[in-house]
């Protein structure tokens, strides 16, 4: 066991129960020669036992601020039971098949996300801590979640900072079919390939979204950008859309979307899927003159830290101006941002910056969050990254 003690003040964060420690916060470079830490203050007081990162910036996450609560087999055993047990707690989620099972941070368990895809589990093990302890998740997942197979898709800029190589493939069990068939909460069905598609396999975040939004779906044209495998298109077909207009970048991703159609019952709907850059598409369709009624915008994720914040609102400005000009007067936009450091106040301004470009008047009528089963922890406001506006465009 090593111990680390933080500069004087630097104790505050984690008196809030903030789980990470910051290599600044730390008093002198400690000797740390276990990566469970115990963590004190300037004072001596014992504050909390966290996992050391030697290589990132956050130098440590606490993982529990009890004492006599050791980081073992069984702690991860009771944090993942609790996490399951508040998600089979949730009216919508009791017998949905997928879902996210623990949320990393936001579910006292930083650095680890899992989801159940049916009889699959697909999990991201994102901190050097976790990594090390893959055996004993393993084991718990199997023994409280029973799945036929588990996947590791643990890639992506944190093993970066942790100094990590990707890591993807089977951990246990049986490999997922190529493409299976999961069920959302919303009794909507979704074809997801979990080796090789994208986050640990789909979007589970946008789940309740999707229908949320349906409701307005009747009657209109839509244009779905970022569509990825048509949650939005899904939906917003059996709402009664008179046409969909489906885009993505991924080829795989539209071929997915169009058996999603079908598996849900809604080939009635007049279906165009386009393979294209959205950037480049909504100019295209703007010199064309062509206007929707719903347009959704649900891009990937621009700023991956704080140096691209800049940027990604430029990015957000150019498409949301873009498709408010595509909008008949009194047409709908919902319009995504998955980027953590683009808080929902900056997201409001870029905006609120494209409709007075656009000329148009815009109002809010409804504000979409992640699903339920993406819990924000109040003292980790970081694990809140997924806002939407819906908005009415005059
Ligand atoms: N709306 C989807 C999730 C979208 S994820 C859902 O509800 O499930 C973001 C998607 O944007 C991915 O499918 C990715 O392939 C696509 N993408 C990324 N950059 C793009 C671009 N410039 N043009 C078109 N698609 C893009």
């Amino acid at each position: 066991m090593s111990e680390i003690v933080l500069k004087p003040g630097r104790e505050r964060s984690i008196l809030k129960r903030h789980p990470w420690i910051f290599s600044g916060a730390i008093d002198k470079s400690a000797d740390v020669d276990d990566d469970i830490v115990e963590v004190y203050a300037s004072d001596g007081t014992w504050l909390a036992r966290a996992l050391w990162s030697p290589y990132s910036q956050i130098r440590a996450r606490i993982m529990t601020w009890q004492f006599d609560e050791p980081i073992d087999m069984l702690f991860f055993r009771r944090r993942i039971a609790q996490a399951l047990a508040m998600r089979i707690a949730h009216p919508a989620y009791n017998d949905a098949n997928a879902m996210r099972i623990v949320h990393g941070e936001s579910d006292l368990l930083p650095g680890l996300i899992i989801d159940r895809y049916g009889d699959f589990v697909s999990v991201q093990l994102l901190s050097r801590g976790i990594d090390a302890r893959r055996d004993d998740i393993v084991a718990v997942i199997i023994d409280i979640l029973k799945p036929r197979g588990i996947i590791e898709r643990s890639d992506g800029d944190m093993r970066q900072l942790e100094g990590l190589p990707d890591n993807d493939g089977v951990l246990w069990g049986e490999a997922p079919p190529l493409s299976l068939t999961i069920t959302h909460p919303t009794g909507l069905r979704e074809t997801l390939d979990l080796d090789s598609g994208q986050k640990t396999g789909g979007y589970l975040d946008q789940a309740l979204n999707r229908v949320a939004l349906a409701a307005y779906a009747n009657d209109a044209d839509v244009l779905d950008c970022f569509c990825y495998n048509g949650g939005f298109s899904v939906a917003l077909a059996l709402g009664g859309a008179r046409s969909i207009t489906a885009v993505d970048a991924s080829g795989p991703a539209l071929v997915a979307l169009q058996n999603d159609m079908q598996l849900n019952g809604a080939t009635s709907t007049p279906l165009e899927v386009v393979e294209a850059d959205v950037f480049k598409l909504l100019r295209h369709y703007r010199d064309e003159d062509r206007l929707f009624d719903i347009i959704i915008l649900d891009p990937p994720k621009f700023a991956h830290s704080q140096a691209q914040v800049d940027r990604a609102t430029r990015g957000y400005k150019d498409i949301n101006l873009l498709a408010m000009k595509l909008l008949r007067p009194g047409g709908l936009l919902a319009t995504y941002s998955c980027s953590g450091l683009v808080s929902a106040d900056l997201f409001q301004k870029v905006i609120f910056g494209a409709a007075i470009d656009a000329h148009r008047d815009v109002q809010i009528i409804e504000r979409h969050t992640q699903a339920p089963d993406h819990p924000v922890l109040l003292s980790f406001p970081e694990g809140e990254y997924l806002k939407g506006l819906v908005c009415r465009v005059w």
